[in-house]
């Protein structure tokens, strides 16, 4: 299937209330110009520098996703035009989208990223970090930020109901902190290989690369 054909069956069966991030990481601008000219409008990057040079050549109506592990020293450079950014798991880095957004007199929204896979190499906060940070008066002071909801990067297995699990474990994280927090309203989970699992656990946004774009090739750091 061709990269328009996905994008357009992914519009016709994804439920209403879930949304598509195409993620376009080392994939080529006439790639997305060919997701774009299908109608999709959220693109998810996981480096900033390679957001930012897609960000310079592409219609300025794309929603921009930062989906990876965000460098505070980096921050400065999606401030002007990022929309979302899911991996939020500290204060310290919080603080600093609070800065630059502040410098551009936006509002950036973000995720708080929850760790629910077992595997020590992925980030995120536990949800009583999250708890604590959202009642924080620290917190309250950011006035160039939002926090939306919660993001989380399942176990990489072929045991489905690990996955399921983690999912689950995000969703109950999610509704505990919606009745403090009740402007929180997204939970980003789902990939290629499990987002019809997520939507059925709760999720509200997938973010979905290689069922798309096809296979990536990782040269050098990707
Ligand atoms: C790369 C990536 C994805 C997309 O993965 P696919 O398996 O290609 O769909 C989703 N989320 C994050 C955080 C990623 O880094």
């Amino acid at each position: 299937m061709s990269i328009s054909e996905k994008i357009k069956e992914l519009h016709t069966t994804l439920p209403n209330h879930v949304t598509l991030v195409a993620v376009s990481k080392t994939k080529p601008i006439s790639d997305l110009q060919e997701a774009y000219d299908a109608g999709q409008r959220v693109f998810g990057e996981n480096k900033i520098q390679e957001m930012a040079e897609k960000w310079a050549q592409l219609p300025k109506d794309i929603s921009w996703h930062m989906i990876g592990h965000v460098q505070r020293n980096k921050v400065k450079y999606m401030a002007e035009f990022v929309d979302l950014i899911h991996g939020v798991d500290s204060f310290k880095l919080l603080k600093e989208i609070n800065k630059q957004a502040k410098k551009y007199n936006r509002i950036i929204r973000c995720l708080l990223q929850i760790k629910i896979a077992e595997e020590d190499s992925k980030f995120g906060m536990d949800a009583s970090d999250a708890a604590y940070l959202l009642a924080s008066a620290e917190f309250t002071q950011l006035e160039n930020i939002q926090i939306v909801g919660v993001m989380g990067m399942a176990t990489f297995t072929d045991n489905t109901a690990q996955v399921q699990n983690e999912f689950k474990h995000l969703k109950a994280t999610f509704d505990d902190l919606h009745t403090k927090n009740p402007s929180l309203e997204i939970i980003s989970m789902g990939m290629s290989g499990d987002y019809n699992l997520a939507i059925e656990e709760g999720s509200t946004m997938v973010r979905i690369g290689s069922s798309i774009f096809g296979a990536r090739n990782y040269t050098s750091s990707n």
